[in-house]
């Protein structure tokens, strides 16, 4: 595609995972980054100039909604902490800007309900950034399970966690909504869900902590472990912390075989076993970061270009917060 061709995105906000999407945007022929929006100018300002963006698009917070009037910008990409997504897809909605939107997607269903009505009234394309469901080894995983390679499905079990920092925003319940299940355990929530083909009709969750006296758990707990019962009987057994190391897992069990995935959920680097009916398969996928984010940006902007609906809409987003809500309250933990 030519440069003028090209759909515009506005980052909104300037931390980790946006550098991940722009060096993937860097490396698209369907995106471009066009405009920038910050609490930090300076920051703002050398990123800019990396990018060859215009100084005079960069934004504050405050001044934000005057990007209606920038012909440059098609769409926003939202990679702000999870209590400012809805609020920024909502303005961008209302500045007639589409809008991809990083998980997860709001801390309440009733938000992720706003901001679906938000970009249906504004006539825009809404996109959670769920990565994994554009990786194309997940896909192949998932379209082995599909097709009866290790048998019909009895078990799946899925995990994510680190060992959180004290005293960022991902502490704090009224920026991140929660705690590791909005962040990570969201994976093994989705892989549960993308293996299964199924929507779970049966929630049963406990929360934990190991550390009690640790600032970082002051707010929230530390680890968080469901269960989950699908239309067909399968049940997911799927754990998420923010205290310890727990590599990015997943483990689907059939009537004559096993296929899993780990490391998974990374952005690059995500690798496959699997041994049924004296078959035996193994591969990892040898791509780099930031292909995962240039794949998902492409296919956004190829629904901006094309009128599609994203693979990963809103509904999709709001989907898993009407999950993670039951998984808190079954867990006794109140939001
Ligand atoms: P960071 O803390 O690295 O970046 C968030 C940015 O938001 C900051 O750099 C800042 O940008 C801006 N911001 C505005 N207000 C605040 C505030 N009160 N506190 C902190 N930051 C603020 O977070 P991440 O990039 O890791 O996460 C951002 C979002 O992306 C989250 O919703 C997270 O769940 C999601 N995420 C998704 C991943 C994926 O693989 N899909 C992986 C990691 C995160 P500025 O200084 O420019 O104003």
């Amino acid at each position: 595609a030519q440069q003028q061709e090209r759909v515009g995105f506005a980052v909104i906000g300037l931390g980790v995972i946006a550098d991940h999407f722009m060096r993937g945007v860097k490396q698209s022929q369907r995106c471009k980054i066009t405009a920038l929006v910050s609490g930090h100018r300076d920051k703002a300002e050398r990123i800019a100039a990396e990018y060859g963006v215009p100084k005079d698009s960069i934004y504050s917070y405050e001044d934000f909604d005057r990007i209606r009037d920038n012909k440059t910008v098609q769409a926003v990409y939202v990679a702000l902490p999870n209590s400012m997504h809805a609020e920024y897809t909502i303005r961008a909605a209302k500045a007639g800007k589409h809008v991809f939107c990083e998980k997860p997607m709001a801390l309440s269903s009733a938000e992720c309900q706003q901001m679906i009505d938000a970009c249906k009234t504004a006539n825009v394309k809404l996109m959670i950034a769920y990565r994994m469901q554009y990786e194309p080894l997940t896909l192949k995983c998932i379209e082995m399970v599909r097709s009866g390679k290790i048998g019909d499905v009895v078990a799946f079990e899925g995990q994510f966690g680190f060992n959180i920092q004290p005293g960022v925003w991902r502490t704090k319940k009224a920026l991140a909504g929660g705690g590791s299940v909005y962040d990570v355990g969201i994976y093994a929530l989705q892989a549960a869900r993308m293996f299964t083909g199924e929507e779970p009709v049966e929630i049963k969750a406990v929360a934990s902590t190991v550390h009690k006296n640790d600032p970082r758990f002051a707010e929230m707990e530390e680890s968080v472990e469901w269960s989950m019962r699908f239309p067909s009987g399968v049940v997911a057994s799927c754990a998420s912390t923010y205290g310890g190391q727990m590599e990015g897992f997943m483990r689907v069990h059939g009537v004559s075989g096993t296929l899993e995935m780990g490391p998974t959920y990374g952005y690059d680097g995500v690798t496959m076993r699997g041994r049924a009916k004296g078959e035996h398969w193994e591969e990892s996928n040898p791509e780099k970061d930031p292909k995962q984010f240039e794949r998902e940006a492409d296919h956004f902007a190829e629904c901006v270009q094309t009128g599609r609906t994203p693979k990963t809409p809103g509904e999709e987003g709001l989907r898993d917060l009407t999950y993670i809500e039951k998984i808190y309250e079954s867990a006794g933990v109140k939001l």
